[in-house]
């Protein structure tokens, strides 16, 4: 039994989005604790296992070959750094190390059975493992999950409107398409997108109704804040406001109540306050490390601090859903909040308004 919707619509995503904060912030962080442990966030550790050069025109993304900006391009790693990359995240908390590897597409041969490797090799360490590695076959995903990967990222950005203003190279359908080939396999779903980027509200809630409906829903969901980058075509945007952030991820939480919310890119442009107001509007996941592939972000010991502050603990490896609770629960909860629970079982929702009748007329 899931709690997720498949059938959100932008009108209804936007309205979210715009609720009084209070009422925001209750409703998302309600139904944050119907569905995970509120003190437990999972720490990932990116890695970027090839830097730059990448002929995609993704215009946030200094790694594009076609831009002009500071990023220092690297080969392919070998499988050694990155196990010694893997044993360090482990060390200071990570739980998951997600490899990216700034490509168009997978292609077969030595690189990519060089991936498989390090797939393997991490899983060994106990470790779950993802990558971000750009378009995939259904047989190149097929091979990753033999390999033990745990999860794939590839990111929609936007809504389907808005990407066509952001990436010229490479269509929406085909970012649907290689989550798909990810669904016919068990590794799960991490995908999401950026704000700050020049969209509307309506841009970002349409973002949500293309990650809401698709069913499964993707088990994880990075929120970014675009960190503009000099000599991209996206440079001269303006920081988003912690605001639209936190808005960002309380209506992700509501419609993707089962989902890792992930708060990934621009949290170094986040005070700890605004941190942990995200944490209570349901994000339950972060990215760990001095560098998100070639951007800022936050040290690890100060991630450690913060955790310390708010009382939050790393989640351990492998925890698909923490404190599941029951469909009564979660009826009461969603009730309380003046919803239907359109989701719950039909036959008990049933026999629970029958039983409240007979009680209205004795
Ligand atoms: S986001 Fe990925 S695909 Fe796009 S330019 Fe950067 S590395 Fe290439």
């Amino acid at each position: 039994m899931t709690a997720a919707r498949h059938n959100w619509t932008q009108k209804e995503i936007l309205a979210i989005y715009n609720k009084p904060l209070m009422e925001l912030l209750y409703k998302a962080s309600t139904i944050h604790r119907l569905h995970h442990d509120p003190n437990t966030v999972q720490v990932s550790t990116l890695l970027s296992i090839k830097t730059g050069g990448c002929p995609e025109d993704c215009g946030y993304c200094p790694q594009a070959a076609r831009y002009h900006t500071n990023i220092e391009g690297n080969d392919l790693m070998s499988v050694t750094q990155v196990k010694a990359q893997a044993l360090r995240a482990k060390a200071s908390g990570s739980s998951r190390v997600c490899m990216g590897a700034a490509w168009r597409n997978v292609k077969d041969g030595e690189e990519f059975d060089r991936v498989l490797e390090m797939v393997r090799t991490i899983n060994k360490l106990d470790m779950e493992v993802c990558c971000t590695l750009g378009m995939l076959t259904e047989n190149q995903a097929k091979r990753l999950a033999e390999a033990g990967l745990y999860a794939y990222n590839h990111n929609l950005d936007s809504s389907e409107d808005y990407y066509k203003q952001v990436i010229s190279t490479r269509g929406f359908e085909d970012r649907l398409k290689t989550i798909n080939n990810v669904r016919k396999t068990n590794v799960t779903v991490c995908s999401g997108g950026i704000i700050g980027m020049g969209e509307t509200e309506e841009d970002r809630a349409g973002m949500l109704v293309a990650l809401s409906t698709l069913n499964p829903q993707p088990e994880s969901v990075p929120i970014n804040a675009l960190v503009a980058v000099e000599g991209t075509p996206l440079e001269d945007q303006k920081p988003v406001s912690i605001w639209d952030m936190v808005r960002m991820v309380a209506t992700t939480r509501i419609v993707m109540p089962e989902t890792q919310v992930r708060l990934s890119a621009g949290r170094t442009q986040m005070t700890q306050e605004g941190q942990a107001m995200c944490f209570f509007a349901g994000a339950n996941s972060i990215f760990a490390g001095d560098k998100l592939l070639t951007t800022p972000n936050p040290d690890v010991n100060e991630d450690m601090e913060l955790f310390k502050l708010l009382g939050l603990n790393p989640q351990k490896p492998f925890i698909k859903k923490m404190q599941p609770q029951t469909v009564e629960a979660k009826d009461s909860a969603y009730e309380s909040l003046g919803e239907k629970p359109k989701w719950s079982r039909p036959e008990h929702t049933i026999a629970r308004n029958q039983a409240a009748k007979v009680k209205g007329k004795s």
